[in-house]
């Protein structure tokens, strides 16, 4: 019998470990971004085409590649940023296993362009299927461009398997917003397809957020700092008036690298426990900053997931800085406790740690240096507060003794969405200003926004219907014409199926033109064509936001254009139809929008006012 043992030849053995690294066209662009952030670059440009099938780009400013370097970068195991396992508890950089541009050049065709400051002249290298096919001088400035195209384009099965160019693009934004979310000092760009998708200056990292989030962040962030000898942390949680239906904007970096951890998703969930709807979804970019020997970041191929030395802390950590901030937000400029008592009465607030929590986390050796430092956080039972919620909670009197409180028009509904507010027919509701509905209820009163509220209610209704629950509809007698701009065409013919569902039953009649051959039964007939332009209007308004889907958009335009708006008086039969859906609503204290539906004043403090 012959030996039968042979070596991989190169090219195929970095295949192979190329399958790890380079699972996506988005896994080489985060790749491809770190290295230039490794390299120091202040501005990076990535550029993609057909969702990074073609084409992906990376250009950036950074310290650039000497001929020699540029040569061996795509060697498997070429990295310059460790030389011995001791760096490896070192590691500064987000790179380091000399990886990703052997796996890149393994599986597409590349082209590398490099130059260093201090040298006059550039190096290009052309590389394919890791074998280098052309390498000469090239004039250029500092930095490094990398250009990778077709890829897997010699591993066809690979190629297959990736997904439709929408859902690789979506990847691609991911891990574009990652990396730029954590260097908003360094400005990034996303083209796709010759269309620039991001533009984001160099600001500080609450910019950064607004920047990539949107501008309904913008006074709606809430900061996050804490120090510790052990740890750090620092970052943004949006306020509970935020939180949304779907998770998405959650981020958490761990020395400035993007990691996903149900374990510390957890420990900020339960730091805004009662505070949001109990299936909403907070907004939070939080940093951690420890010393890198308390982590192994090495666990994973594409270093996502980490490993702490000590779990239990960092949890705690994390939980109590959330909760520290959100109370610190609450009660201000009522500093020095003087905690509202419905604040008071939040889990969050009252029980910032158990003591089953807090024995736990003794036992660990780390707990010394943690606590000494973060004594604050533990915002123990004062005895004065306990006195107040003593005679707040059973018997709710002597309400006199209230300490002042400014958190009535501070804090948003979402603390305790009210439940079973009925209206019966003899209560008469009152319209004021033509916009605020007022509604007596057990223990106070609520002013409701018509507006925000049928927002509310119209939005709920179109996602059911989307899923499935026909909405009723009514033939059109004389059938409408609408004519559109040609721009308008297209994006309303992309729309028809969604709008189907949602009771407009159009259809495209040509030359720019369609025929309403029935709408929704509650939409007053006659005036279709201004309805479907200025939901149009809207839709156009969103539709540079990425984060949300077309069906969205429709929804959230639709819902916006057909509300009742503020100022039409309103007839009693429709404010109390309006009352009666908000409270059968799902979240029926903000719009989609995030803005508050209605407001509650409480007898109590009302009585309190007065001196009673
Ligand atoms: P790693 O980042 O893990 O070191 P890579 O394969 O990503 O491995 O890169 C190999 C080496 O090539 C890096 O260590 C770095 O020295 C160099 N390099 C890669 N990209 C750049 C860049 N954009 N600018 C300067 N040097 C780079
Ligand atoms: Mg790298």
């Amino acid at each position: 019998m012959p030996d039968i043992i042979q070596l991989l030849p190169d090219n195929i053995a970095n295949q192979i470990a190329a399958g790890e690294v380079i699972q996506r066209p988005a896994s080489a662009v985060k790749e491809l971004l770190e290295n230039a952030v490794d390299a120091g670059a202040n501005e990076i440009k990535l550029i993609v085409n057909d969702a990074g099938k073609a084409l992906i780009q990376v250009i950036d400013n950074g310290k650039g590649m000497s001929e020699t370097d540029a040569r061996m970068s795509f060697e498997r195991h070429a990295t310059s940023k460790i030389k011995n396992i001791e760096d490896l508890f070192h590691i500064k950089t987000m790179g380091f296993r000399g990886e990703a541009l052997a796996s890149i050049a393994a599986v597409a065709q590349v082209e590398l362009k490099s130059k260093k400051e201090d040298e006059s002249i550039g190096t290009y290298i052309e590389i394919d299927n890791s074998v280098v096919k052309k390498q000469e001088p090239v004039a250029m400035e500092r930095g490094t461009s990398i250009a990778m195209k077709n890829l897997f384009f010699n591993v066809p099965a690979r190629r297959n398997f990736l997904k439709s160019n929408p859902s690789e693009l979506k990847h691609i934004m991911d891990e574009f917003i990652r990396v730029s979310m954590s260097f908003p000092d360094v400005f990034f760009s996303l083209t796709s397809n010759g269309q620039e998708v991001f533009h984001l200056e160099r600001v500080t990292l609450k910019q950064r957020i607004v920047q990539i989030l949107g501008n309904s962040y913008q006074s709606k962030l809430v900061t996050v700092e804490e120090q510790t000898d052990y740890m750090n942390i620092y970052g943004f949680v949006g306020k509970p008036e935020t939180a949304k239906k779907t998770r998405g904007d959650q981020y958490f970096f761990v020395n400035n690298r993007f990691i996903k951890s149900a374990y510390l998703n957890h420990a900020v969930m339960g730091a805004f426990d009662s505070m949001i709807a109990k299936d909403s979804f907070p907004m939070y970019t939080l940093f951690i900053d420890l010393d890198p020997a308390q982590l192994d970041i090495n666990v994973h191929p594409t270093k996502q997931e980490i490993k702490f030395e000590d779990e239990k802390i960092v949890y705690a950590f994390v939980q109590s800085a959330v909760k520290h901030a959100l109370a610190q937000f609450s009660i201000s400029p009522t500093l020095d406790f003087e905690l509202d008592p419905s604040i008071q009465q939040l889990d969050a607030v009252s029980k910032p740690f158990t003591d089953e929590k807090k024995s736990s986390v003794a036992s660990s050796s780390l707990y010394n240096t943690f606590s000494q430092k973060n004594q604050a956080h533990f915002i123990e039972n004062r005895s004065e507060l306990k006195h107040w919620r003593e005679f707040y909670e059973p018997a709710q009197k002597q309400s006199s003794q209230f300490p002042s409180s400014t958190i009535i028009e501070e804090l948003p509904n979402v603390l305790f969405p009210e439940k079973n507010i009925e209206v019966s027919d003899e209560n008469s509701l009152q319209q004021i200003h033509s916009t605020y509905i007022l509604v007596q209820n057990d223990t106070g009163f609520l002013v409701i926004h018509q507006q925000n509220a049928h927002e509310r209610i119209l939005y709920e209704r179109f996602i059911k219907a989307v899923e499935g629950k026909p909405i009723s509809i009514q033939q059109s007698l004389f059938p409408q014409t609408i004519e559109l701009a040609s721009a308008d065409v297209a994006v309303l013919a992309e729309l028809l199926p969604d709008l189907h569902f949602l009771g407009y039953h159009l259809e495209p009649f040509g030359n720019n033109t369609f025929v309403m051959q029935g709408t929704p039964a509650d939409v007053e007939q006659g005036n279709e064509k201004a309805a479907i332009e200025k939901m149009l209007e809207q839709y156009k308004h969103f539709s540079s936001d990425l984060k949300y889907s077309k069906r969205e958009k429709l929804i959230r335009s639709l819902a916006w254009q057909q509300s009742i708006k503020a100022g039409k008086t309103l007839t009693q039969k429709e404010m109390k139809s309006i009352v009666q859906e908000l409270f059968i609503c799902s979240t029926p204290n903000i719009t989609a929008t995030g803005k508050p539906t209605y407001t509650t004043f409480k007898k109590l403090e009302l009585d309190r006012m007065f001196g009673r």
